[in-house]
C-alpha cells in the first residue's frame, strides 16, 4: 500500500495512526505541505472542526488540500472531519469554512447536550454482516445528499450518519476508538485502487 497521511494539526490524530499501522499501512501525520506531498491518501481525524480550519488555515494547508481533494485523493473524514469534507454546513461561525468535497449538508452538534455522546450499532450492509459498533461523541449528522452521493448508514430516525462520494468516506461516529476497522480498511483499499 502506498504511504497514507492522518493530518495532525489537531484532534485524535494519535489514534488513527496507531489503527492504520496496526492495518499494515505506512502511516505518518500531517502538518505541511510537503507532507501532504507525500502521500496517497488522508484521514481527517475528530476534534473540533472549527480549531482544524483555523489551524489549516494558518499552516498555509487549505489551499493544497481543497486541490489534492479535488484532484480524487482518498479521504476518510471521522466526526469533525466528515464536517471538514461537506461542501455544506448549517452553522458556520466565525467564518467557518470547509474543505468540501462531498456534496451533502452537515449540521455540526447535532445531537444536543443532553444526548451528544451515545454508542448504537448500525447495520452498514456494505461492510458485511455484522453490525458496526459506532461511537458518537459531539458528533454531526448528514442531510441533503447529492446525486453522487451514497448513505452507508443512518439512524433508527432516519438520519445519516456515513456517507461516501467517490473516493471520499466521512462517518459521523469513531472507529478509531473501537477495534472494528472495516472502515479504514475500505478507506486503504480505495488508496490501493487509485
Ligand atoms: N463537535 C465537533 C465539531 O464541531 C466534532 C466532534 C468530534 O469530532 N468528536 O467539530
Amino acid at each position: 500500500t502506498p504511504r497514507v497521511g492522518v493530518l495532525a494539526l489537531q484532534g485524535d490524530f494519535r489514534e488513527h495512526l496507531l489503527v492504520l499501522r496496526e492495518l499494515g499501512a505506512d502511516a505518518v501525520p500531517v502538518r505541511r505541505e510537503s507532507e501532504l506531498d507525500q502521500v496517497a491518501g488522508l484521514v481527517i481525524p475528530g476534534g473540533e472542526s472549527t480549531v482544524m480550519d483555523k489551524l489549516c488555515r494558518l499552516y498555509g494547508l487549505r489551499d493544497p488540500l481543497r486541490g489534492r481533494i479535488a484532484a480524487g485523493m482518498p479521504v476518510y473524514g471521522t466526526c469533525a472531519g466528515l464536517i471538514m469534507l461537506a461542501d455544506r454546513i448549517t452553522d458556520a461561525i466565525d467564518g467557518q469554512e470547509t474543505l468540501g468535497g462531498l456534496d451533502v449538508t452537515v449540521q455540526r452538534n447535532a445531537f444536543g447536550n443532553q444526548n451528544d455522546s451515545f454508542e448504537t450499532d448500525l447495520d452498514i450492509p456494505e461492510l458485511g454482516e455484522a453490525p458496526v459498533h459506532a461511537v458518537f461523541i459531539r458528533a454531526p449528522a448528514v442531510s441533503d445528499l447529492g446525486d453522487g452521493t451514497t448513505a452507508l448508514a443512518a439512524l433508527e430516525d432516519g438520519r445519516v450518519v456515513a456517507v461516501e462520494q467517490g473516493n471520499l468516506l466521512g462517518t459521523s461516529f469513531h472507529p478509531e476508538v473501537t477495534d472494528d476497522y472495516r472502515f479504514h480498511e475500505r478507506f486503504l483499499e480505495r488508496v490501493r485502487a487509485a
